[in-house]
């Protein structure tokens, strides 16, 4: 299919809005990403005319509604490219994934005195999870660190694993410094010390085409709203094997098989790890909204944002007093940068009045911070809809902050 973007622009509703008397140029995508019309008209339809509790009625709705959100698992396998539908785990995002991975993961593999690699670029979710697994278990955490570019240094880990080591955890996407890791080289030298790999996918599954069986990595975590999804939905995708072997991360109804008050036994999977009533509306809105990203083609989405991040850096280097971090070769289309002699919270502030939505701060990932020995950055965060006018009034507007406040 052509990528037409003002066809695009026109799928998404709110970008026609105005903030402040002047039109939304929306930067913060990395943050959550706007919906397209029919991932809003999904929500609406079921809470119109399917809404029924899954898998347990009996009756039309409730058969309805389970076949949609079963189909919503398919939807999802076939996006990453999962050998079977029961690997993916629904959950209620990135963040609720990787926790209740590490407490399953935890509970069965890890012993005092094991070790969890993680990388200095890691968002917090990816971070917090497993110390607080290590504190739990008596456990160390390892760090791969990165360089001043905004690059691995994979070099290291091959030193940083020995015999302990039961698990390593990496981000795909850089959510500050825009940096796609090399995540299939990494697995395939943990895979050679029979170590799994954990994929955090949430700045990725939005921007690339993800393969889970050709990159081989045992669990890859997603949020839907950062691909256009809704809220309160997201995917931990893990092989079989681990899922079979660990325990739920939570009881209750539809994860189990017999209960007694002597000992209770777990549902097969999927439903083993999927207690209570899931976000099934969620869920199936965040199939259209993968839907609809597979009808723009991962190939044209993947160009056309690479344009707009060489548009976007020119213009932001051209100003001659932007300092840009991460210039990773293979980058993704994050931009974040300070103005210098400015605080990025002023400059936010400016941009916002001029109907500019970036986020300023740490982006959750202080150790990127630490790093650069800075407070924060200004992120710009660009989706498949951004234009390069966008990033021409993005340009102008950083003119305006340099002479009120440099
Ligand atoms: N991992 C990365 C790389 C992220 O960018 C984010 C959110 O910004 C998360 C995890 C957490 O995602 P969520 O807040 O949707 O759980």
């Amino acid at each position: 299919m052509e990528f037409n973007i003002q066809q695009v622009r026109n799928d998404f509703p709110i970008l026609s809005r105005q903030v402040y008397g002047k039109p939304l140029v929306y930067l913060d995508n990395g943050a959550t990403t706007q919906k397209p019309r029919v991932v809003i008209d999904c929500i609406n339809n079921y809470h119109t005319s399917l809404n029924s509790s899954i898998h347990r009625g009996v009756h039309f709705l409730s058969d309805q509604a389970t076949e949609a959100f079963e189909n919503a698992r398919e939807t999802v396998r076939r996006f990453i490219n999962a050998r079977h539908a029961h690997e993916v785990i629904f959950t209620p995002g990135t963040t609720a994934a990787i926790n209740n991975l590490a407490f399953a993961f935890g509970e069965r593999y890890i012993a005092p005195g094991d070790e969890i690699i993680v990388t200095e670029m890691e968002h917090h979710a990816n971070i917090v999870p497993w110390q607080m697994l290590c504190e739990r278990k008596q456990a160390r955490l390892k760090v791969i660190p990165f360089t001043d570019q905004g690059l691995l240094q994979t070099e290291t880990l091959q030193q940083l694993i020995n015999d302990k080591t039961k698990l390593i955890a990496v981000i795909h996407v850089s959510n500050t410094l825009g940096t796609v890791n090399p995540v299939a080289d990494i697995i395939s030298l943990a895979h050679r010390h029979s170590i799994p790999v954990l994929v955090d996918g949430a700045q990725s599954v939005q921007h690339l085409s993800i393969d889970v069986s050709k990159t081989d990595c045992d669990f890859f975590v997603f949020s839907g709203h950062k691909a256009y999804g809704p809220t309160g939905i997201g995917v931990l995708y893990a092989k079989e094997k681990w899922l079979e072997e660990m325990p739920p991360f939570q009881g209750g109804g539809e994860m189990v098989d017999v209960v007694t008050f002597e000992k209770t036994t777990w549902n097969e999977l999927p439903f083993k790890f999927e207690a209570g009533t899931p976000n099934y509306i969620g869920a199936i809105a965040l199939a259209e909204a993968l839907k609809y990203l597979t009808s723009l083609g991962a190939g044209n989405i993947l160009e056309y944002e690479h344009q707009l991040l060489r548009y976007g850096t020119e213009k932001l280097l051209a100003l001659g007093y932007v300092t840009l971090y991460g210039s990773a070769p293979d980058k993704s289309s994050i931009l974040s940068f300070n103005i210098n002699g400015v605080h990025p919270y002023d400059a936010g502030m400016v941009l916002d009045k001029a109907g500019i939505a970036v986020r300023t701060g740490t982006h959750c990932a202080q150790p990127v911070m630490q790093h650069f020995g800075i407070d924060g950055t200004i992120r710009a965060s660009l989706a498949l809809y951004n234009t390069t006018d966008e990033l021409d009034i993005l340009a102008d507007t950083l003119q305006k902050v340099k002479t009120m406040f440099g």
